[in-house]
């Protein structure tokens, strides 16, 4: 980079560090502690199986979910692909939450798989008589046989809610005795194990196979890992390679990871208090609707009312006062807390929300 281009970038950098960013926790930056470890990192050809640290990243995500195995992949989306892969055949129904990452936000994700997507519940949270009334089994005359079901954990759409414990446990009991396998979406999954007390690996012992994301808010650069029993993930190097997905000297990534896995869960609980924070300042401001309730973790999910201005003219009003945040349709913005931000900027961001909605 010559010295005008350097220039430009660290203007780049100011300009965006000055901005409240809540538009998603994956806008996380690398901290200089990071940022040394992967400088460090002892790498290898992960093809070959021959990244050390990879193959340490891998096997405390392992040990960590209880399960035998795991595999450090490029993100979320292609853990869920590879899940998918994995366990359902084209042509296979899977169940799904409503408005789940895997159904709405994967653009598309029918494409590589070849299974029918289909939405249970109303929330994202959904119980096991849901999977029994959807379930058709294999040789039916007209239905496609279910085979799986997926359970996101937290929930995004919800706003960041728990998948209630027994519940998943329920899910998983009946999808079991039904025949079919479960894959838990954890892209957010330490956030759920700090709002609900239970662990990681109690979080995830009913499932056949789980993902976890490196790159929300553990605050890594990107990458996520699935887990599972020694079969399935040698079937998901299989899928992840045919996916384009197999990689190099990643250790560099993998070394972020086991960094944040060090440094960045316990703080995780820090954002869920800056979250309820602009949650609190948000619910009695006249024109939103805002459940108190749902706000468990990282994600803050409200609408503005009819009298109230609609979500892209807030979403808008609230960037030139410098502060971002996400519209999900006409009337629903959605506001995230990551390590990027602390309770002043949440307080800031409570103000500013407040004006763009309440105009004086
Ligand atoms: C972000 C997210 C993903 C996908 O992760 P990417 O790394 O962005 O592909 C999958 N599931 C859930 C629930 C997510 O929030």
């Amino acid at each position: 980079m010559n010295d005008a281009a350097r220039m430009l970038a660290r203007r780049g950098a100011r300009s965006s560090m000055n901005l409240i960013d809540l538009r998603s926790d994956t806008v996380t930056l690398p901290s200089e502690g990071m940022r040394q470890a992967m400088a460090r990192a002892v790498v290898g050809d992960d093809q070959y199986g021959e990244d050390p640290t990879v193959n340490k990243l891998q096997e405390r995500i392992a040990n960590d979910l209880g399960k035998e195995d795991a595999l450090f992949v490029a993100s979320g989306t292609m853990a869920n692909q590879i899940a998918l892969r994995v366990l359902a055949k084209p042509g296979d129904e899977v169940l799904v939450g409503y408005g789940a990452h895997m159904l709405l936000h994967e653009s598309g994700a029918s494409a590589v798989s070849g299974v029918q997507l289909s939405p249970l519940g109303s929330s994202g949270i959904f119980g096991a008589e849901h999977v029994r009334a959807a379930f058709k089994p294999a040789g039916h005359p007209l239905c496609a046989p279910t085979t799986m079901v997926v359970i996101e954990n937290t929930h995004n759409l919800g706003g960041g809610i728990v998948f209630p414990y027994a519940e998943s446990l329920a899910v998983c009991k009946a999808a079991g005795e039904l025949g079919m396998s479960s894959y838990l979406d954890g892209a957010r999954l330490f956030n759920a194990a700090i709002a609900s007390g239970h662990c990681v690996k109690e979080l995830s012992k009913p499932f056949r196979l789980v993902s976890i994301a490196l790159s929300k808010g553990l605050g890594c650069p990107t990458g996520s890992v699935i887990a599972g029993s020694t079969a399935d993930i040698a079937a998901a190097h299989r899928i992840r390679r045919i996916l384009g997905g197999a990689m190099r000297q990643v250790g560099v990534l993998a070394a972020a990871g086991i960094y944040a896995l060090d440094h960045n869960v316990g703080r995780l609980v820090c954002d869920h208090q800056n979250a309820h924070l602009l949650a609190q300042r948000l619910a009695d401001v006249p024109g939103v609707e805002l459940e108190l309730g749902t706000v468990e973790t990282n994600i803050v999910i409200f609408r503005t009312r009819e009298n109230a201005p609609d979500a892209m003219t807030v979403v808008q009003r609230a960037r030139r006062a410098g502060v971002l945040v996400s519209s999900f349709d006409h009337r629903t913005i959605r506001a995230v807390t990551c390590l990027n931000v602390g309770a002043a900027e949440c307080e800031q961001a409570g103000r500013v929300l407040r004006d763009a909605i309440s105009p004086c």
